[in-house]
């Protein structure tokens, strides 16, 4: 299908792409890697007047440690996550994350940024950035405002951005030692949305017990979810399989997937408490392995 008509806009500064957001506000959508917003247009689902497109805005594609915290700016592209050395040694959660979003078509295009922005709660990166505790920075015609990822997410693809605000960057608290994690991802076929994914980061003790839990469900609400329960349940336990098996269970319980062709709610919630059991098990074996 071909989208309806539009207006294109090439801003080469933030300043500049926020003027035009201000500008046109409800008519106008940002563009990043449009592997969301071009297909929703595509299906007149979205029939944005003006596109600002942020792929002329510098300094916007990066990865580094600074005052510890990971940063990655928002228009860095999964590809460029996934073979990322500083991801794959130290945020192996985040590297498993980018390496199962679509397929390396989707991959060379899809932003960071543009993952979280979009709030679609099938999305992968949610799940992982919430289980790691992330902030978000976000710029608007009043400045930057920081907010915890958690307070991102309000309703299907529904964001407490603003119209004229830009996600600029995803910001990780750098782990302490033994720490690690991973995400696990239940599709029907490679390449496709999940089923329902889980999240998991850890830190343990040096008698292996949890010192912190962090963990991410994707696909089963209208929101990513934290399961809050099963992550306070976890601390000051060592990962047997009565411990598993029961935060499991209330990972399961904080989760509320609907019915639909991936699955009924039953089999999802299943398949959570299973995702988390096993995804604990391998980020514990990670830490055993080489603590990270
Ligand atoms: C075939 C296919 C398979 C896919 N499979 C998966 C999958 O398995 N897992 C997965 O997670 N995703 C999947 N995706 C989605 C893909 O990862 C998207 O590209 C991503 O969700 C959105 O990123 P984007 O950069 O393409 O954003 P765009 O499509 O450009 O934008 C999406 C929305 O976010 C807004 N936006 C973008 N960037 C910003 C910003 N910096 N600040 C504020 N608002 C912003 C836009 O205005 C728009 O409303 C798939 C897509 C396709 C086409």
């Amino acid at each position: 299908m071909i989208p309806g008509p539009f207006e294109y806009h090439s801003p080469t500064s933030l300043a500049e792409a926020i003027d035009l957001l201000g500008q046109y506000g409800d008519e106008a959508k940002l563009l990043a890697g449009g592997h969301s917003l071009i297909p929703l247009m595509k299906l007149r689902l979205a029939q944005p007047a003006h596109l600002v497109d942020l792929n002329s805005v510098p300094g916007l594609d990066y990865i580094h440690e600074e005052q510890g915290h990971l940063r990655i700016g928002a228009l860095t592209r999964e590809v460029d996550v996934e073979y990322n050395a500083l991801i794959l040694d130290r945020y192996p959660l985040i590297a498993d994350t980018a390496r199962v979003v679509g397929d390396p078509l989707v991959r060379n295009m899809a932003t960071l940024g543009g993952n979280l922005a979009h709030g679609d709660p099938a999305n992968d990166h949610p799940a992982t950035m919430l289980a790691l505790r992330a902030t978000v920075a976000i710029q608007g015609p009043n400045g930057e405002r920081v907010e915890p990822v958690d307070d991102l997410f309000v309703g299907l693809l529904t964001t407490i951005l603003e119209p004229d605000e830009i996600l600029t960057e995803i910001r990780i608290p750098v782990p302490p030692p033994r720490s690690s994690g991973t995400y696990i991802k239940l599709e029907r076929k490679v390449g496709d949305y999940a089923i329902a994914a889980v999240a998991v980061q850890i830190t343990l003790s040096p008698d292996n017990s949890v010192v912190q839990a962090g963990i991410g469900l994707t696909a089963v609400g209208l929101t990513p979810i934290r399961a809050a329960a099963a992550e306070r349940f976890l601390i000051g336990k060592q990962l047997d399989k009565a411990v598993l098996q029961e935060a499991g269970e209330r990972a399961a319980a904080a989760a509320d997937p609907s019915i639909d062709l991936r699955g009924s709610a039953e089999y999802k919630r299943a398949m959570v408490a299973e995702l988390t059991q096993r995804a604990l098990m391998k980020a514990a074996a990670r830490v055993m392995s080489n603590g990270s």
